[in-house]
């Protein structure tokens, strides 16, 4: 007998998280790897955040302030906006899919990039929605004049990810509003910033600017990333108290946790700490993109704390590099399961993962693949 389920399931992708760091040193038989696939942050937990959640351990019994005011009250300064134009979200991914419940129904559409996150397919389908999947432009960023086309009637929700997730490629905020503004003034739009903190451009932080104006985009940025929390699930959106009403309608009250809330206060609080650990990490960007281009290999240039990299000229071909790199401890994100089979998605590390996996890019890119080219790649 089979369970009576929704046919929407059907359609609804399985989500495939790359191997954990355990997985790949009891399959290889390694005493230790270095983990650079899950856009993470390669630094440890800042001691005063540490701390913060040690001490929340007490207050376990009581359920967490389900509205998350200290957290939120933190933000909304922090963004110079008002407290009800902020929402907490169990990671920024609770947000997106919450968009798509509170905004879509049957007979919708929903626009968003293709290759991008894996999570925006689930917003069309979880709701019955449809998808407008809209392929990115040459250069790895989106087609907005494309999106903006394939917007129609139908359409109740528009979805930007910026800087892109898996290319790392970063559509400045003189394009977003342009975007905007050739978009009907009522349709919701959500630009996801994961990645903002990564972007060293000057018009970082513009996009958010423009929701305190714009009643009908949300901004949505994450504890995940550059701050480093993933493992306690908080993300945020900033936008019109109207789109933070919607969202809340279809949110559960204690979507957030009470040691996630605390930690990412104190996280808030140590800005500058995190600051300077980004600093580190776009410096390190700068020298792998240059240790690429020094070597031949094609890469796409980033504005996240990952770089696309070309790993021949075939999927298998990238198939090959990345189990080499697994045998040799490295973990990097095979493309293929990204939609963008032939590239490896290489999360920033410290410098010296860094280096460990460009010498053995190097040597196993150098040995096998005449793809990229790079014959005995070097570190430099
Ligand atoms: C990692 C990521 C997020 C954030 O996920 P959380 O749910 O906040 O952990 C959101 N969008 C993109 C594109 C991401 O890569």
């Amino acid at each position: 007998m089979t369970m009576l389920t929704s046919p929407r399931l059907t359609s609804i992708p399985v989500y495939e998280p790359g191997l954990t760091m355990a997985e790949v040193m009891a399959k290889y038989g390694l005493s230790s790897v270095i983990k650079l696939a899950s856009n993470e942050s390669p630094y440890p937990v800042l001691p005063q955040v540490a701390e913060v959640v040690r001490a929340g351990v007490d207050g376990l019994t009581r359920y967490p302030d389900a509205y998350g005011r200290e957290l939120r009250g933190l933000l909304a300064d922090q963004h110079n906006v008002d407290l009800e134009q902020v929402v907490l979200g169990n990671g920024s991914g609770e947000l997106i899919l919450l968009a798509g419940q509170a905004l879509l129904d049957p007979g919708t559409s929903v626009v968003y990039a293709d290759p991008s996150f894996a999570i925006y397919p689930h917003v069309a389908t979880a709701a019955g929605a449809r998808a407008h999947a809209i392929p990115l432009a040459d250069d790895g960023g989106h087609d907005l004049w494309a999106m903006a086309a394939a917007v129609d009637a139908d359409t109740r929700l528009v979805i930007i990810c910026n800087p892109n997730n898996p290319t790392g490629v970063y559509r400045s905020a003189a394009e977003i509003e342009e975007f905007l503004d050739n978009l009907p003034e009522d349709l919701p739009v959500l630009v996801d910033e994961a990645y903002n903190d990564f972007v060293a451009l000057p018009d970082r932080g513009r996009i958010l600017s423009m929701a305190r104006e714009r009643p009908s985009l949300l901004v949505t940025r994450t504890f995940s990333k550059a701050f480093g929390l993933p493992g306690l699930r908080v993300g945020y959106g900033v936008g019109s108290r109207e789109w933070v009403q919607a969202l809340n309608k279809v949110r559960p009250p204690f979507n957030t946790n009470s040691l996630g809330q605390a930690a990412a206060l104190a996280a808030l609080k140590r800005r500058s700490a995190i600051e300077r650990q980004v600093a580190e990490l776009i410096a390190e960007r700068t020298r792998l993109e240059d240790t690429l281009t020094r070597l031949s290999v094609a890469f796409t240039p980033s504005q996240a704390n990952f770089v696309l990299i070309d790993a021949g000229s075939s999927g298998e071909d990238a198939a090959n590099v990345h189990e080499n790199l697994l045998r040799e401890g490295v973990i990097v994100r095979n493309g293929a399961a990204l939609g963008v089979p032939g590239r490896l998605r290489v999360t920033l590390g410290t410098r010296d993962e860094n280096d460990a996996f460009i010498d053995a890019f190097g040597r196993i890119a150098g040995q096998g693949s005449q793809a990229t080219g790079a014959e005995g790649l070097k570190p430099s």
